[in-house]
């Protein structure tokens, strides 16, 4: 056959009237074609997403789950074992088809409570990237009433929205990560108005959510956008994490505990209690007292407490974690062929100032970034090709003032 009277066998048009005819076995396929079909596989593609979201979503076994947390977070042993337990439950929960038998697995919101530093959010964002779900970050601080100044409720969904891409149905299996919860606490003796926009008002919204509902969600948030069709977000497999430093919730406890021993419960005299980390004993009792209303307290089943970082964890949080800092420099070091090493009394220097001055797992970041910043400037277009950072380079690059400085940013 002359190569003019080819012709694709899908439309007939002859090999002239194409731009291009690719040859299969016993067929032709033109560009126009092409176009068409790739179109429909997009389409076909798109169809098959909700079957296949099951497949992204890699859940693992609890202990799974804490391996993986360990390669992250270090200590916090208990809330890992914990979340790890919760997170399971939340996606087994999901991932099976509904059952005939009347019983409904309720969700296992999380409340974590501990200082600021200690790794909270660090595990929000770890439990989303093993399970590859979207993840959003909000802060409760912003979050008003609707119709008062600040972000409504809804906000928090039109970040999930977002953090997914604009696809419905992995939002709708995403976690949420609220913030500073305990800033929406309920001030009860606070005699000023406004303060309780932000408390009680947000906690009575921001129930709706927790309990599992259809919200209309403006996809661009806000009201700046006020023509936006809403997407109805149905909250009922979402997973909200809660965390908050509760400042001087330890009171509280203490102050139940202490009741408790002088009262009725003569077992707790003998249980010694760990005057330092209070946080440990920390019940739901405790949130309410504080200022959280009983029903988001009931939405929150999970309750979990973060230990305070000491010297070791500090000390490995440097070092251990799968991006550990000393690692990224390391890495940063290697690019300009440069080794970088750093002698375990540089490091405990370095814990030390963190402890001293208060700075936390956050400020470990920043004392390194002062410590190294001249040999990362001058190294790169330097001769030298080893770099040993002692205590005395350490404690000569970081200054007091600096140190000062640092202190005033965290
Ligand atoms: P929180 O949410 O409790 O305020 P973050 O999770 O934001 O604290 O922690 C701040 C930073 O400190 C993290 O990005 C991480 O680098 C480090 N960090 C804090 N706690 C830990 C921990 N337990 N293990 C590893 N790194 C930690």
């Amino acid at each position: 056959m002359a190569k003019e009277d080819l012709e694709c066998s899908f439309c007939g048009r002859k090999k002239p009237d194409t731009s291009l005819l690719i040859a299969g076995l016993d067929a032709h396929i033109c560009d126009r074609c092409i176009v068409q079909a790739h179109g429909i596989v997009e389409e076909e593609g798109k169809e098959d997403d909700d079957g296949e979201l099951s497949n992204e979503l890699m859940l693992r076994k609890p202990k799974a789950i804490k391996s993986f947390l360990d390669e992250y977070v270090i200590g916090q042993e208990f809330t890992k074992k914990v979340m790890s337990v919760a997170v399971y439950n939340h996606y087994k929960r999901l991932l099976q088809p509904k059952s005939d038998d009347d019983i409904e697995i309720q969700k296992s919101n999380i409340i974590m409570v501990g200082q600021t530093g200690t790794g909270k959010t660090l595990i929000a964002k770890t439990i989303a990237r093993m399970l590859n779900v979207p993840l959003a970050i909000v802060d409760a601080t912003v979050l008003t009433e609707a119709g008062y100044v600040g972000e409504d409720v809804e906000s928090i969904l039109t970040r999930l929205l977002q953090a997914a891409d604009y696809n419905l149905e992995k939002a709708q299996r995403g976690i949420v990560f609220i913030d500073e919860i305990d800033k929406i606490a309920r001030k009860g003796d606070n005699p000023s108005i406004t303060r309780d926009v932000s408390g009680e008002g947000v906690q009575q919204a921001l129930l709706k959510l927790l309990e599992g509902t259809v919200v209309n969600v403006p996809p661009k948030g806000g009201r700046k956008h006020p023509d936006q069709k809403f997407i109805e977000v149905d909250t009922e497999n979402i997973l909200f994490i809660a965390g908050g430093a509760f400042d001087g919730i330890e009171r509280v406890i203490q102050k139940r505990l202490n009741m408790q021993a002088v009262g009725f419960s003569a077992s707790m005299k003998e249980d010694v209690i760990e005057k330092d980390n209070v946080l440990q004993y920390i019940i739901p009792k405790d949130l309410k007292e504080f200022g959280l209303i009983p029903e988001v307290i009931g939405r929150l089943p999970v309750l979990s407490h973060m230990d305070p970082l000491d010297v070791g964890t500090l000390r490995a949080i440097l070092t251990e974690p799968k991006n550990a800092i000393i690692k990224q420099y390391k890495k940063l070091f290697e690019m300009d062929e440069v080794a970088f090493t750093i002698t375990d009394d540089a490091l405990g220097y370095i814990v030390g100032k963190a402890i001293e001055y208060k700075l936390g797992a956050r400020g470990l970041r920043s004392l390194c970034e002062a410590i190294l910043t001249d040999a990362m400037f001058e190294m790169p277009d330097g001769e030298e090709t080893e770099l040993e950072v002692t205590r005395e380079y350490a404690e000569q690059k970081l200054n007091s003032a600096t140190i000062k400085k640092l202190k005033a940013v965290s």
